[in-house]
């Protein structure tokens, strides 16, 4: 049973949370724990609203326990840090993404792999180590182990970096893992949204030919134009998605909801590789004959370790990458998630916490 935080912890907090499976989010006190020998506290400048923050609220996973205070693509400023913390001090500027500890001692932890440690700690609806669960970043601090903070590269901005906590390392590391970074291979995005429009930036800095493989064709103008992408098919133009059967080396599938993966398959070479890291709340179905007949792989990947998060901030520092963002009140937050559940935002909703927050108070 977890203990309750907002009894556990000497430091008063605030913020937006959901109280049922309505997604509803409204103000919320709570607390935060002490600041540790390896802790470092964050100030809240801005936090994105990720699909996975629309489908936690909702419970479309089935594991969310309420109430939650979403939110995992967090950039602030530390107040305070543990006398253990070197690599940070007082007044510096912070990320933290969608994982706050694991166990630091598996396989996975040792590879800097610890999003995939088996006692991985979300930095919301996870229970943390002192037994309470975790509070995302829709709310004014958070207190995070060293390891899991980040640096954030000077020449960005904070808003529009933020979304690259979650979405910028989501698309970074499976292109990283499976080859998909060698300059002049075609890569396919399927889905414009918070994941799909960072991919479409890494993949033309990594000098890939980039297609936009969309259900929105009011997005054409703006993929092409505005985000770099070579060309752009909308899945249901049956003419030019036949047309360019056959012609990518990779497709990163970063669809939020149950849809049909032949088509996709069937847009590979052979021995092309089709990577989804949408999180729909159904299984798909795996057609076999596209995969097969072509030696095609499908394959998954799960954020990114924090040093492989870390090569990503500095990456985009240096190619000068940031979301595409539309900046939102906090009390904005509710009209938000329902645009964002209609693919309806361009690129990324960031909430201007540090100016908006506090005027919500009760
Ligand atoms: P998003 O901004 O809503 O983008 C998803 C895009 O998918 C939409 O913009 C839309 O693009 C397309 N789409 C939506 N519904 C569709 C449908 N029924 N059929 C076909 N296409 C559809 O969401 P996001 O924040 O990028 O997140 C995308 C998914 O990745 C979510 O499921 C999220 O939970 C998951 N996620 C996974 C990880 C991970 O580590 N693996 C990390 C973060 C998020 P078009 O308008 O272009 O069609
Ligand atoms: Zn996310």
């Amino acid at each position: 049973m977890a203990k309750s935080p907002e009894e556990e912890h000497p430091h008063k907090a605030f913020g937006f949370a959901a109280t049922d499976s309505s997604g509803v989010l409204s103000p919320f006190q709570f607390s935060r724990r002490e600041n540790g020998p390896d802790d470092v506290t964050v100030q809240i400048q801005y936090c994105g609203v990720c699909h996975s923050d629309l489908h936690s609220v909702k419970n479309e996973w089935g594991f969310t326990r309420y109430p939650i205070v979403p939110g995992h693509e967090i950039v602030g400023i530390a107040t305070k840090v543990g006398s253990n913390v070197k690599k940070f001090k007082v007044g510096d500027r912070v990320g933290v993404g969608v994982i706050v500890g694991s166990c630091e001692q598996c396989e996975c932890c040792q590879q800097h792999l610890e999003n995939y440690c088996p006692r991985v700690i979300f930095t919301y609806n996870s229970l943390d180590k002192d037994g309470t669960m975790t509070y995302g970043g829709y709310s004014d601090t958070v207190v995070v182990n060293q390891r899991f903070v980040l640096n954030i590269p000077e020449n960005l901005p904070g808003d529009a970096t933020a979304p690259l906590l979650c979405a910028g390392i989501t698309v970074y590391s499976p292109m990283k893992y499976y080859g998909m970074t060698q300059s002049g291979k075609h890569l396919g995005v399927c889905g414009l949204g918070g994941l799909g429009h960072v991919a479409v930036k890494l993949g033309k800095a990594f000098g890939l030919r980039v297609t936009v493989i969309s259900t929105s064709p009011k997005k054409e103008d703006e993929a092409i134009n505005k985000l770099g992408a070579d060309s752009f098919l909308v899945s249901t133009d049956a003419a030019k998605m036949k047309a360019a059967m056959g012609t990518m080396d990779f497709i990163i599938d970063t669809v939020s909801a149950v849809h049909p993966l032949y088509p996709l398959l069937t847009l590979l070479k052979v021995n092309g590789k089709l990577i989804t890291v949408g999180l729909p709340n159904k299984p798909l179905e795996l057609p076999m004959f596209p995969l097969v007949m072509g030696r095609k792989l499908v394959g998954g990947s799960d954020i990114g370790g924090t040093e492989e998060t870390q090569e990503m901030l500095d990456f985009c520092g240096k190619h000068n990458i940031t979301a595409d963002i539309e900046l939102i009140k906090m009390d904005e937050v509710n009209t938000a998630m329902e645009r964002l559940a209609k693919s309806d935002v361009r690129y990324r909703f960031v909430i201007d916490v540090a100016n908006s927050l506090s005027s919500c108070k009760m």
